[in-house]
This record gives structure tokens, C-alpha cells and sequence, in this order.
């Protein structure tokens, strides 16, 4: 299978390069030219196996140049179970009304970036070595939160790498920061940075591109590659949880092979939802993916207003701080797909993008879109009425995130009364959001944060993972504090670790 950029498809590479590399040269994002569909036996094959063999099969639709023994061996590494929490790697809970919860967050990180980032390294290693690589891997990663620590988690240690993690400063939750500024490993470094997400987001896909910096890097060893969703090796694992639902909602009865669900995703950096799309594509039965954002609602005016982005407007944090953005780059992959590969379409719609800030779709190319996605948003305090709802009424413990996706769910069905099964994608451990979910139910706050998580127990009766409650006592690390424009010079950081 072979990968091209989105904004220039004249230019083949391998699913090694694409992800050895992370970023095209020209900005764009590797995609790869054709999806793999799944015959029915695949189906059969699939639903028969545990989440370590389906991750394997999925991948090995993609990533050809990898052999099954490889990838099944990473997907054993990977999903160990007790990195896990034991075999049901992305188990799901079924609630009333056709919410079926996904819960992706039973990894190290308590966060759905886990089903991701444990895979990321073995797939990255690997494809250093196959495209013949020496140099030292430096990831850089733009993070709202969840992805800075799970790529930390991911990578500390990892020979032949080195992670440098830039977090806003007043944009994560304490539980967040927490966890990235007391991460261990001699090859990592995280800095905060003045600025919102979209701003170290920006800053690293400048780098990147800024052929000074990578010349400089190369005469130390070093080359750059990425962690985040806009890197192929990202996005491939998060296909197969997808995958893995379908085959336990047929396992558990629930439907039949061939019944379409719909997918609902608390969405920030299109990347999750984007993962669902193309399991559509391989063949998974999907009626309506739904679109679920905070108040920084960009992707909802996209879908519901004519096909119009525009990131010209007020940022704001709120209480799902890995959904504060307003750059969601993986829709440039979305665009490609949907215009049949148009690069020239979407070199120029990305153009206008980085310019003005905001572009139009086609008619036709909207249409298309319309077709597949719904969207919707909610507020604060929307979602700290669905928190305590959701706990009150059906005894689930929903963090901020993927309260924001039931809320935008439930307004769906009412507006549609679509009563298709719906997988509800959960993207965190409620207790990483301690103090917006500890509100939400109507408790009192501790001053300390690792406390905070024995009030959210004792409120709810849920145990704390255990990931979290070993923060107790430990020391950060990183302190480093930039401005957004010093970003680029950080990056001599790099030499030293
Ligand atoms: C990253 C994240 C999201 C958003 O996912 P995208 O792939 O960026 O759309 C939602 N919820 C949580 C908890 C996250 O960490």
C-alpha cells in the first residue's frame, strides 16, 4: 500500500516512511491511496480473535511492509494486559436509549491516546530501521493535555528516541500537568508554553518545515518526527477499536453482521472521529458519525452551517481541555478523501486556511460530507448537568469529555429520533478531570490534586486508577516556561538529552 502527501499525491512513499517522517515536506498529511475493504471472512476471522490479534489484522491492511509476526508482536507489547488492565482492552458498557460507552482509557495514561501511543514507538522504531534510518528520533508534540503524557509513556526510554512535549500553560487540567511534569526517562523533555493549543500546535508544524532547523538537527544526528494525530502511525491503531466494537456488539447479540451503528466522538483534532471514517470505508456498517464539541464549536458550524471553516473566533478554555481547539487538522484527511483525492483541491482550501484563517467547501464536496456526519456542541455547564445526570440516573461515571459526546448524542436522537445503536466513543478516565466531574456531582474540593481523587471515590464509590493515585508525592521535573514565539529555538534542547 502505498501513501502520498494531501496537499501533492505526485510523491509515493512507504507506510515506513510515512510514519518514520510524520509530516510531508509540503505540510500535507500521508494518506494512503486506496482503503483496504474487508471481505466477509475477514469479518469472521476478526470477531473470533482478542483486541491484540484484531489490532494486528487491521494494521496489516495498511502498513504492508510490515509482517503479521511484526505487528502482532507490537500489538502484544502494546496492549499487554497489565499495561491494560486486564484482556478487555476497550471494553463497552451499555446504557439505556442505544448508548453503547467505548471506554478507550484503561491504558497507563487513562486516556483514549493510550490505545494509540503504546503502539506509536514499536511502529516508529521499526520504520526508522526499515527505511534504512541512523539518526536519533526527535518526536515533537503539540498537546492539549492527554497526548503529551501518553507519548511520554509511550517513549520514555525508547532507544533511538527522544520526545520533546509542549503543553499551554493554563490550558491542561492539575491532573494533566501533573502527570507530564513528573514523567521519568533521560530522553524526555516538556515545556509550557504561553499560548493556547492551536499555538503549540503551529509552532510544531513550523518547525518542521523550517528547513534551517531540520539542517542544523542533521549535522547532530537528529531528524524530526511526530507523535500527534497527524502522523499515519498515529491515526492506523485507533482504526481497530472501532473494528473490535462492531465485533462485540455481534458477539454480545446486539446486532447482527451488516446492522449500521452510528459513532458519536468528543472531537478536538479530527483524528478519533477520522479513525471511524475509515473503518466505514473498510467495509464497517456506519449510518451517521456524530461530531461532538465544547463551546470552541468550529467543527459544528462546518457541518452545520454550508460547509464554512473559519478559526477566526474566540478561544476558550473550558472543562474538556483536550477538546479546546480550533485547528483541527485531521480534517485536512477527511477533504482528500472526500474530494477523491484532490490535492490541488486541498493544497489551496489549506492555503487559504494558514492566510485568512478560514475557507468554503464546494457544494458538491459538502453534500458529500453531510451525508456521513451530524454535529453538535455543548457547554460547561451542559455537561456537568450530563455528568451528574448520567451518574444519578444510570449510575455512569462519565468524564468531562465524553459527557460532551452524550449530551451532543442525546440532542441527536431527540432531533432525529434515529434509534440506531450507537457507540459512544469514552475518551478518559472521569478521575483525570477530577475537579470539574467532583463539581459536577455537587462535592466539595480539596485543595491538593491527588486528594482529590479519594473525594471522587468516596462521592461515587469508584475506585481511582492506579496510574493516578501513584502521583502521590512525586516531584515534578519540568518547569520551563516559553513564550510562543521562542518555540523554535527549544529545540536545541534537543541536542542535550
Ligand atoms: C484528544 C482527546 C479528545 C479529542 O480527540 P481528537 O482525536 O483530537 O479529536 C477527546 N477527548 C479526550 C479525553 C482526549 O484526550
Amino acid at each position: 500500500m502505498e501513501y502520498v502527501s494531501t496537499r501533492d499525491k505526485s510523491r509515493k512513499v512507504s507506510a515506513a516512511y510515512a510514519i518514520a517522517n510524520g509530516i510531508a515536506p509540503d505540510g500535507g498529511l500521508y494518506c494512503p491511496t486506496e482503503f483496504p475493504r474487508l471481505s466477509h471472512e475477514d469479518w469472521k476471522a476478526l470477531c473470533d480473535m482478542d483486541y491484540k490479534g484484531r489490532s494486528a489484522f487491521v494494521l496489516g491492511k495498511f502498513l504492508t511492509d510490515f509482517t503479521a509476526e511484526e505487528l502482532k508482536s507490537f500489538a502484544d507489547a502494546a496492549y499487554a494486559d497489565e499495561k491494560f488492565g486486564g484482556k478487555n482492552t476497550a471494553p463497552m458498557v451499555k446504557l439505556a436509549d442505544g448508548k453503547y460507552m467505548l471506554e478507550l482509557w484503561h491504558g497507563p495514561t487513562c486516556a483514549f491516546k493510550d490505545m494509540a501511543l503504546q503502539m506509536l514507538p514499536h511502529l516508529l522504531t521499526a520504520s526508522l530501521k526499515k527505511t534504512g534510518e541512523t539518526r536519533t528520533a526527535c518526536i515533537l508534540v503539540a498537546t492539549s493535555g492527554d497526548t503529551g503524557k501518553a507519548a511520554l509513556d509511550g517513549f520514555a526510554d525508547v532507544d533511538g528516541t527522544k520526545i520533546m512535549v509542549y503543553y499551554p500553560v493554563d490550558g491542561v487540567s492539575p491532573m494533566q500537568k501533573l502527570q507530564m511534569t513528573t514523567q521519568a526517562g533521560k530522553n524526555v523533555e516538556v515545556v509550557a508554553i504561553h499560548g493556547n493549543f492551536d499555538d503549540a500546535q503551529s509552532a510544531v508544524k513550523r518547525i518542521f518545515i523550517d528547513e534551517a532547523t531540520r539542517a542544523n538537527l542533521d549535522k547532530n544526528g537528529l531528524m524530526l518526527s511526530s507523535a500527534n494525530s497527524i502522523n499515519w502511525g498515529r491515526l492506523a491503531p485507533q482504526i481497530a477499536y472501532y473494528i473490535s466494537a462492531y465485533c462485540d456488539l455481534i458477539a454480545t447479540g446486539e446486532i447482527k453482521m451488516g446492522d449500521p451503528i452510528n459513532v458519536c466522538v468528543p472531537t478536538g483534532n479530527f483524528g478519533n472521529i477520522l479513525a471511524a471514517y475509515i473503518a466505514k470505508q473498510m467495509g464497517m456498517p456506519v449510518n451517521k458519525f456524530i461530531c461532538a464539541s465544547n463551546r470552541n464549536n468550529v467543527l459544528t458550524d462546518f457541518f452545520k452551517k454550508s460547509g464554512s471553516y473559519d478559526k477566526n473566533r474566540d478561544f476558550y478554555t473550558t472543562t474538556s481541555p483536550s477538546m479546546d481547539i480550533l485547528i483541527s487538522s485531521n480534517l485536512e484527511r477527511l477533504l482528500f478523501f472526500v474530494s477523491g483525492q484532490n490535492d490541488k483541491v486541498v493544497a489551496e482550501l489549506m492555503g487559504q486556511l494558514s492566510t485568512e484563517g478560514r475557507y468554503a467547501l464546494a457544494k458538491d464536496l459538502f453534500e458529500k460530507i453531510t451525508a456521513d456526519f451530524d454535529a453538535g456542541c455543548c457547554d460547561d455547564a451542559q455537561t456537568a448537568e450530563t455528568i451528574k445526570r448520567l451518574f444519578d440516573e444510570e449510575h455512569y461515571l462519565a468524564d468531562t469529555h465524553t459527557a460532551v459526546a452524550v449530551r451532543v448524542y442525546e440532542m441527536y436522537r431527540k432531533q432525529t429520533c434515529d434509534k440506531t445503536p450507537t457507540v459512544i466513543a469514552s475518551t478518559a478516565s472521569p478521575f483525570k478531570f477530577c475537579r470539574a466531574v467532583i463539581e459536577a456531582l455537587g462535592g466539595t474540593l480539596e485543595q491538593d490534586d491527588v486528594t482529590q481523587l479519594d473525594v471522587l471515590t468516596q462521592l461515587t464509590g469508584v475506585a481511582a486508577p492506579a496510574p493516578l493515585s501513584a502521583l502521590a508525592g512525586k516531584t515534578p521535573r519540568f518547569d520551563r516556561v516559553v513564550d510562543k514565539s521562542e518555540i523554535l529555538g527549544t529545540v536545541e534542547l534537543l541536542k542535550d538529552l
